[in-house]
């Protein structure tokens, strides 16, 4: 078959699907498989939610798209519902991962120049991921998504993940850095969890400093991590959240909230979307976060969360090619001592979805919010038992064979 006109940007399985309910997708052979990605971290309440299918409909019969040269009301009451939930005071809404944070990258470089600082540049973390636009790929910390397109933005400068000693050196031989962008558990880089006490040490170096402490709750937030947000589960508020992936349930939307002077930074003329915050968007994001109220889904992550790393642990014990099971709330990953991309085609084989993040070395799970516990079961079971047929190939085949 001739390759379709696609620009070559994905890897893609060779698998099409044609419907979702729940959990599950179904394939257009028929096939089904237990989605334990939910997209990537973007639909927690499962596929076709009817919440959602209901918002959406009504509101595509009514009204789709006025520009934000008039007042929308859903997204007034979206931004209201949003503040309410996270403590902060203002939103800017666009439509992705890498637009909220391009709005906060923007508001910190505001917020520098409006304090004199006539370079003002952000702490961004190793192993970071903050999307594939120019400013938030060079914020990235990955070598390989930067390859090929430097020159990057300036004004990042790098840290090591979970190292606030490194944060402080900076502070003292930077006196340019007005902001900290980190994600509260890194995502892609392979479901990194930090020090209990990191993000509350990052906010006293904000405090001190006067910086801006802005989380990238792109993939964390929206009840993934087992409450609204992950910084809620620290004691500390941020200066700036972004987030996206899980707000709309698979309808495109991103949002940048703000506290303080940070929420008043951005004004008439500095920043702007045409299709941010369009009513689809802002219905659907309001029938999300009231199903995640409604249903309990952040208890719910939490309990499954620690029910699944429970049974991986218990399934897996013992095994020394496991190097860690890890994790807060349904962010889950297991990483091994060795690359194990295959798992991914036989998981789908078995009718499982998940990926592989990292260095090719840790599994990562993203299941629904809205998982039963047999489906998480079908899942640990599964997939256990996929890890040890991988192990034992491995110790088999001849490259780990003798010395
Ligand atoms: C996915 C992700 C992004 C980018 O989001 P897009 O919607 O793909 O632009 C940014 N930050 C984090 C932490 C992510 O996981």
């Amino acid at each position: 078959m001739a390759s379709p006109p696609l620009m070559n940007t994905y890897a893609r399985l060779s698998v099409a699907f044609e419907r979702g309910e729940g959990s599950w997708l179904y394939d257009t052979q028929g096939n089904k498989f237990l989605d334990a990605l939910s997209g990537i971290a973007v639909c927690g309440l499962g596929h076709a939610h009817p919440a959602v299918t209901q918002a959406i409909t009504e509101q595509a019969s009514r009204l789709l798209h006025t520009s934000n040269l008039y007042t929308i009301p859903l997204q007034e009451q979206l931004a209201t519902k949003l503040c309410k939930l996270s403590q902060m005071e203002s939103v800017f809404f666009g439509n992705s991962g890498a637009e909220a944070n391009e709005a906060a990258i923007k508001l910190a470089r505001l917020y520098g120049h409006n304090k004199g600082v006539e370079n003002p540049s952000i702490i961004v973390m190793e192993r970071s991921f903050h999307g594939r636009t120019l400013a938030t790929l060079s914020a990235t910390g990955n070598r390989k998504v930067h390859a090929g397109f430097e020159p990057l933005v300036g004004g990042f400068v790098r840290a090591p993940f979970d190292d606030v000693e490194a944060v402080r050196t900076i502070a003292q031989n930077n006196p340019n850095i007005v902001a900290i962008l980190v994600e509260p558990i890194q995502g892609e880089s392979g479901v990194r969890t930090p020090a209990d006490n990191y993000l509350a040490e990052l906010r006293k170096v904000c405090d001190e400093q006067q910086w801006l402490l802005m989380l990238d709750e792109v993939q964390t937030g929206n009840g993934r991590t087992g409450s609204y947000f992950a910084y809620q589960q620290t004691g500390i508020l941020p200066d700036v959240v972004t987030t996206a992936k899980g707000l709309g349930n698979g309808v495109p939307i991103g949002a940048c909230l703000a506290r303080g002077v940070a929420a008043e930074t951005l004004k008439p003329g500095n920043h702007g979307s045409t299709f941010g915050g369009n009513p689809l968007a802002c219905a659907a994001a309001l029938a999300v976060i009231d199903t995640i109220e409604k249903e309990k889904l952040c208890q719910r992550a939490a309990e499954l969360g620690a029910l699944m790393r429970d049974g991986f642990r218990t399934e897996l014990a013992g095994a020394d090619y496991i190097s860690d099971i890890r994790g807060q709330g349904l962010m889950i990953g297991i990483e091994l001592d060795r690359p194990c991309s295959e798992l991914v085609v036989l998981a789908k084989v078995k009718g499982i979805l998940i990926s592989i993040a990292g260095e090719g070395n840790i599994i990562r799970l993203l299941p629904p919010l809205t998982l039963t516990d047999s489906e998480a079961n079908l899942i640990i079971g599964v997939i256990s038992k996929l890890i040890k047929i991988v192990a034992a190939d491995d110790r088999d085949s001849p490259r780990s064979q003798g010395s």
